[in-house]
């Protein structure tokens, strides 16, 4: 499409945060917080009825609550959790039991009450130092937000009975508002805030339904009613397009859904180059549900089991036992295939959303992963107590992320040797031969690769994080999203010299980040001898699909031509030519750079 089909002031261009492209009507949603209009004084004698209409309200809360977590769709039945820990939120006693005081002993209006309580949870979230764990006060703000409607008897729309097929229009959507649509009926959805990393963007993902936010004015530009091309491959919204630019977009979702298909279809053959060389194509996950799907892409196994997330959907810490038995599953459905387990990584960004405000001045730098590890042995020690014993049922190594220098993996691997020492003495199975690793991820892990690769068994390349770190660019931060460039010459440099240490010491190398699942990427670390990748299992077909359309040596031109330009622009320039080649039905997909950028 040319710019001048439509005019300048019926299209946005946002993040796209799910991709796919749809045309339909738009339906516009009120998210907007309730204000708190009044704050009074109540009678004596009318204190109780007070109170009974504040527990009334908690209880059409909890209902709604229970109601919604029934209607989610299996898609997202795994995500449930966020809907249990508002129900948890509901009903601790800082919220519950502390307004229900204030309202008996300051004689205040429920309102009031409740937005007292808030401000000392608030107070109690601020000093906490785990960045991910203060920020989960959005979710406590979430759940007021609930009672506060239900107090006011202002019924918000229920997004699950909008039974007409639209493209909801929203200033925000919260994850719970996110699992609250019917899929059946909501083509995708666009909104004027938020961005890729959040739950949100998540969640549609997973439902599969295309979506684009931080469109920054859609709910203004937009009417009720209106007709909408949402193309969650590039961010753009057209507003009323004329026929010609349907009939093109109709053509270009046609391309799109058999190109998906002819993809899919190949998704189970081995990646081989052309040449005969074999690749190792293996999977992210997060949850032990997502096992069954990694197999239905193609994967060959687990190169990156994100932990953390099995912390975050409970409040407690969970035991050992909890995570043995998730960690056996997994070990166990995949086996004989390989699983890499990767140690906790909380804390920094990890899977804060972009309105989510941490309170660590500097959360990426801060005390997140191996380094909280360290800090909590006991955490630590159970979590490798679980992996190791889950070893003894499939086959399973395990890494540690972030790590920064030597000392970090002496101080870990002092605490592996005591766990193994414990395990002996307690006549506990585990693989006496797992192999042990480390995410490389910082710069001054790549510098010192050389010696940190005579203390592993491995190395995973992060380049989420590496980009980070390595080009100064918060990765979630949408102001420098544009200097997030996996193309830049320094990362290609960088992932250089890691690959040549582990060559050098005889060691494993595999590569973990989103850049394992940009099909520009392909090429260049074929030829940089990346032999081992691990992705978003959805980006496995595309990615088996240009291995097996290269040989090794057009790889390594390509990585000896990229080696000799010297800026990001130009790197991409040049890839996209070449997978263009390649495969000539490849779209140009923002929803896939953004997948690189946003990690
Ligand atoms: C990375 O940093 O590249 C990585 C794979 O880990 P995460 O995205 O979980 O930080
Ligand atoms: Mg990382």
């Amino acid at each position: 499409m040319t710019k001048d089909t439509v005019q300048d002031d019926a299209r946005l261009t946002g993040i796209p945060v799910s991709p796919g492209i749809i045309i339909g009507k738009a339906r516009l949603v009120d998210r907007s917080r309730v204000k708190i209009l009044y704050q009074y004084l109540i009678d004596d004698d009318r204190i109780n009825e007070e109170v009974q209409r504040f527990k009334n309200a908690l209880e059409t809360t909890e209902r709604q609550l229970a109601t919604l977590k029934n209607r989610l769709p299996d898609q997202v039945k795994d995500h449930g959790f966020i809907l249990d820990s508002h129900s948890m939120i509901l009903r601790d006693s800082m919220l519950r039991d502390a307004a229900i005081r204030k309202i008996l002993d300051e004689k205040i209006n429920a309102e009031w009450a409740l937005k007292k309580s808030l401000e000392e949870i608030r107070r109690v979230f601020d000093q906490i130092d785990d960045g991910y764990i203060s920020s989960r006060i959005d979710d406590v703000e979430n759940v007021i937000e609930r009672i506060l409607r239900n107090l006011s008897g202002d019924r918000r729309e229920d997004l699950g009975e909008i039974s007409e097929r639209v493209i909801i229009v929203a200033h925000d959507l919260s994850p719970a508002d996110t699992t609250e649509l019917n899929i059946r009926r909501v083509m995708g959805f666009i909104t004027d805030v938020g961005g890729p990393t959040s739950h949100t963007a998540i969640l549609a993902q997973a439902l599969e339904i295309p979506a684009i936010m931080g469109l920054e004015k859609a709910t203004g530009m937009v009417r009720d009613g209106d007709l909408l091309i949402l193309d969650g491959n590039t961010g753009e919204v057209i507003i009323n397009p004329d026929d010609r630019v349907i009939i093109h977009y109709q053509e270009k979702q046609l391309r799109h859904d058999a190109y998906k298909s002819s993809i899919a279809r190949t998704s189970h053959l081995p990646a081989l180059t052309v040449d005969g060389h074999r690749i190792s194509v293996q999977a992210n996950i997060e949850f032990l549900e997502e096992v069954a799907a990694v197999r239905d892409y193609g994967a060959e196994g687990i190169g990156l089991y994100r932990t953390e997330f099995l912390y975050l959907r409970s409040r407690e810490v969970p035991g050992e036992e909890e995570l043995f038995e998730d960690y056996r599953q997994v070990a166990e459905i995949l086996s004989p295939a390989p699983v890499t387990i990767r140690s906790l990584d909380l804390g920094g960004d990890k899977f804060s959303s972009q309105t989510d405000v941490s309170r660590e001045m500097n959360p990426a730098l801060g005390l997140r992963a191996i380094r909280f590890c360290l800090r909590e042995p006991e955490i630590f020690r159970s979590q490798l107590r679980a992996i190791l014993r889950a070893s003894a049922f499939g086959n399973i190594r395990f890494m540690f992320p972030m790590i920064s220098g030597l000392q970090e993996v002496i101080d870990a691997k002092k605490i592996v040797s005591e766990v193994k020492e414990e395990l002996d003495a307690e006549g506990i199975e585990y693989d006496p031969d797992i192999k042990m690793g480390i995410m490389i991820e910082i710069p001054s892990a790549v510098t010192m690769a050389d010696v940190l690769a005579r203390h592993v068994d491995f190395f995973s390349i992060g380049t989420n994080d590496l980009i980070q770190y390595g080009l100064g660019v918060d990765r979630i931060n949408e102001h420098v999203a544009y200097m997030y460039q996996p193309f830049h010459p320094a990362v290609l440099r960088m992932i250089r010299q890691v690959v040549r240490a582990a060559r050098d010491a005889g060691i494993g190398l595999s590569l973990c980040g989103e850049m394992a699942g940009d099909p520009l990427c392909t090429p260049i670390l074929l030829g940089l001898g990346v032999d081992d990748f691990s992705m978003n299992p959805r980006a496995i077909p595309l990615i088996k699909t240009i291995i097996r359309s290269l040989t090794m040596e057009e790889a390594r031109a390509d990585f000896e031509t990229v080696m000799g330009l010297s800026t990001a622009r130009e790197v991409r320039a040049y890839l996209w030519g070449r997978v263009k080649k390649l495969l000539p039905e490849l779209e140009r997909n923002r929803f896939l750079d953004q997948k690189v950028a946003g990690g």
